[in-house]
């Protein structure tokens, strides 16, 4: 019988980023689940790689004297390289500047361009270059990117468009009669809220004068293919031209998985391409959420990237692999904190996985001579432990479906408790004083064993090294890939007369002090940058405003307030300054003032004040900041 496929991409990752724990996140994800369906007896195609065109890689090669090829080759190791070291199971890597994939992306658009779905107009849009978009005038940020907020251009241009608005209505009607097209729920509804509006063709070239560096359009040599619609193909460009993506069995694929903010170019540009070229749309797009480290945003300026490299050599493969889709569910935002990444390997592994193994290989030495004894028929003390794995087990199956980690591992850790408390309540200690004891002992070690041995099975996808070790110790004489989840649907598959190996620490605990050490040392050069400097991002965050003071007057009972009208363009604010030692309220009357508009109100001797009014104060003189020329009112100031 001819095995059942399954095909799970990540996004392609931009060879420009430097990989960190975003990247390594979705990969894992998509790692745990390939390997699991493999142990399900699958034939499994697991597919990462790098996008590779577009303007920054440009940029960036032409900074360093290498032409944007010699870049990218360089470039892109980097994720390869990591990939190794998380133990990622892919079955290939693809770039989209491969001749496989851009011989794909040509012949997709010569075919569309000739059944009339790809169209040439004229086009007149802002440009934000770095984001490589075209926006709208209502699209615009106080006139600026919405995107990266810096200086858009007017351009007017010919281009090419694919007829992406005509698949609205079917889009829609997909999305709605296949709640499992979409997930989360949460992220489902973003969507359809974004199919509200009409949806436009979308513009896929670019002209080659302005970016030569991307696949040239076959129809046309002046323009290039836009990154978008050249990176999505990679999901099919890897199994070779339509009709080899028709007969592989391989699409459509099980899981596009890909985070948050790339889920409407998926959902919508993605799906209607597809639709346009004659294959159906993935089974399932999943949008899992973002990462903050220790409670802030990563951004390269505040030194808080997380560093995938470092990261292993500090805890282990599997410990990171581990705490990634155990602390949050996926597709929810997570914080990445070191301290709970060391709570959780000391906890969850060290103590409860770990020491579980390490007593009974430990024990199985000293009652049993290191063979696994026979089991005699159950009794009614070993019936909660047979159950809870059944009851594990098959949960485990069905939440894979929803690609519900933490809820997997937490089920998971339900036999490892289970079988800890078999232990203590059934206490080997004791039964080995008796010589009826004696004969109850071996079943008692068989079953906490087989317990073992069940839930190296079902940790093997998360824990692919650690896994393996377990069933070294326990005696087992093939991998868990060769024994596959089918030996974990009935209790006994651990061969009585196995030899255990010695017993060996699966994960070492972080000691209190080394603890604090690497928490140290991790707080060292953040903290002085967060006393002295700030970034810009953190800086655009405060609004700052000009305004007209229409009223001032003095505020009854205090020395030093001064209660203000000020209209800022949008609206007239209250505001309370203290600045009634240094100004009379009829010369404040008619000024230009700077205020900072987004501070949260605040009330002073039982007025409300909205808002704040910058000024310098020295011995007791203060100045109002302002300008040596009149700039209206309302106008943002940076
Ligand atoms: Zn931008």
């Amino acid at each position: 019988m001819p095995q059942d496929k399954f095909y799970i991409t990540t996004p392609i990752y931009y060879v420009n980023d430097v990989p960190h724990i975003g990247h390594a996140y979705t990969t894992i994800a998509a790692d745990v689940v390939a390997r699991y369906k493999r142990l399900e007896g699958y034939e499994v195609f697991f597919l990462t790689g790098t996008d590779e065109h577009g303007q920054k890689v440009q940029q960036a090669a032409n900074d360093l004297n290498l032409s944007p090829q010699e870049h990218t080759n360089k470039l892109h190791q980097r994720f390869k390289e990591l990939w190794v070291r998380l133990n990622i199971s892919n079955s290939d890597f693809i770039r989209t500047t491969e001749e496989r994939h851009k011989k794909l992306v040509r012949n997709i658009l010569q075919e569309l361009h000739s059944k009339g779905e790809i169209y040439q107009d004229s086009y007149e849009g802002w440009y934000c270059t770095p984001c490589e978009r075209f926006w709208t005038e209502k699209d615009l940020a106080q006139g600026n990117c919405p995107e990266c907020q810096r200086k858009v251009e007017k351009i007017k241009e010919h281009n090419y468009f694919f007829r992406m608005g005509k698949y609205q209505e079917w889009l829609i009607d997909r999305i709605k009669n296949d709640p499992h097209f979409i997930l989360p729920a949460s992220r489902r509804n973003e969507v359809l809220g974004f199919l509200d509006k009409p949806l436009e063709d979308l513009c896929i070239s670019r002209p080659r004068s302005r970016l030569p560096w991307g696949i040239p359009l076959p129809f046309d040599e002046e323009y290039v293919t836009y990154v978008w619609f050249d990176a999505l193909i990679n999901y099919i460009s890897i199994h070779g031209s339509l009709e080899e993506i028709k007969a592989s069995g391989f699409w459509p694929a099980d899981h596009n998985m890909v985070g948050k903010d790339i889920l409407t170019t998926h959902a919508v540009y993605w799906s209607t391409m597809l639709k346009a070229i004659g294959l159906e749309p993935p089974k399932n797009i999943f949008a899992h959420g973002w990462w903050t480290v220790n409670g802030q945003k990563m951004s390269k300026s505040l030194q808080n990237v997380v560093e995938p490299n470092q990261l292993i050599e500090q805890f282990g493969v599997d410990a990171i692999r581990y705490f990634l889709l155990r602390e949050v569910p996926f597709g929810l935002d997570g914080d990445f904190s070191h301290k709970a990444l060391i709570g959780r390997l000391n906890s969850d592994l060290a103590n409860n996985l770990g020491n579980l193994l390490n007593r009974t290989v430990n024990m199985m030495k000293k009652y049993c001579g290191g063979t696994i004894p026979t089991p005699a028929t159950a009794g009614p003390e070993d019936e909660p432990l047979t159950t809870k794995a059944e009851e594990v087990i098959a949960e485990v199956r069905k939440l894979y479906g929803e690609l519900a980690y933490n809820k997997i591992l937490q089920k998971i850790w339900e036999l490892v408790d289970t079988t800890n408390q078999y232990i203590d309540k059934t206490g080997p200690w004791n039964l080995a004083k008796t010589d009826e004891g004696k004969e109850r002992l071996k079943t008692v070690m068989y079953n906490s064993a087989e317990s073992l041995r069940v839930l190296g099975v079902l940790l093997n996808p998360f824990m692919p090294t650690s896994t393996e070790s377990l069933m070294k110790q326990l005696g087992a004489e093939t991998s868990i890939e060769d024994q596959g989840m089918i030996s974990i649907n009935e209790w006994g598959g651990l061969k009585p007369g196995s030899q255990t190996q010695k017993a060996k620490q699966l994960f070492p605990r972080i000691e209190d002090k080394q603890a604090k050490k690497i928490l140290d040392e991790l707080s060292e050069p953040k903290e002085d940058n967060k006393d002295s400097q700030i970034t810009i991002d953190e800086f655009m965050k405060v609004e700052l405003k000009t305004g007209k003071i229409l009223e001032a007057e003095k505020v009854k009972k205090s020395k030093k307030l001064i209660q203000l009208k000020v209209d800022i363009g949008t609206e007239t604010r209250q505001i309370l300054a203290g600045i009634a030692g240094s100004y009379e309220p009829e010369d404040l009357v008619g000024r230009t003032v700077i205020i900072v508009a987004n501070l949260k109100p605040a009330k002073l001797m039982g007025i409300e004040s909205q808002g704040m009014v910058l000024a310098a104060g020295n011995d007791g003189k203060i100045l109002l900041a302002g300008f040596d020329q009149e700039p209206g009112q309302g106008i943002q100031v940076r």
